[in-house]
């Protein structure tokens, strides 16, 4: 298991490899964001069917539970940082293991 090989790794590497998959989630985040207004703005205007938007909305939301449950994780200890706040709020500590996640 990767996760056990993690166990070891510095603080400034924690900090370091949380800050990129915060930055990676916000940036999924925007993303999607942006599909789901252009689908509605398509949808609104009659150039896509309900199914195409069923379809998007449900792979989205597919796509952000797949995120939320294999990245939003502590890089040292592997256990899951709990709810996701998308960049509006972050955990400053692993609820887990107690680690530091941000400088
Ligand atoms: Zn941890």
């Amino acid at each position: 298991m990767a996760r056990q090989l993690n166990k070891n790794i510095s603080e400034e590497k924690v900090v370091a490899e949380f800050a990129v998959r915060h930055a990676m989630i916000t940036r999924l985040a925007i993303v999607a964001a942006l599909i789901t207004g252009v689908a509605f703005f398509f949808l609104y205007k009659g150039l896509a069917s309900n199914t195409t938007a069923i379809i998007l909305f449900i792979t989205i939301f597919i796509l952000a539970a797949f995120v939320n449950i294999k990245v939003w994780r502590c890089p040292s200890c592997g256990g899951h940082l709990g709810k996701l706040y998308l960049g509006l709020k972050q955990p400053k500590h692993c609820p887990n293991c107690g680690i530091k996640l941000v400088e």
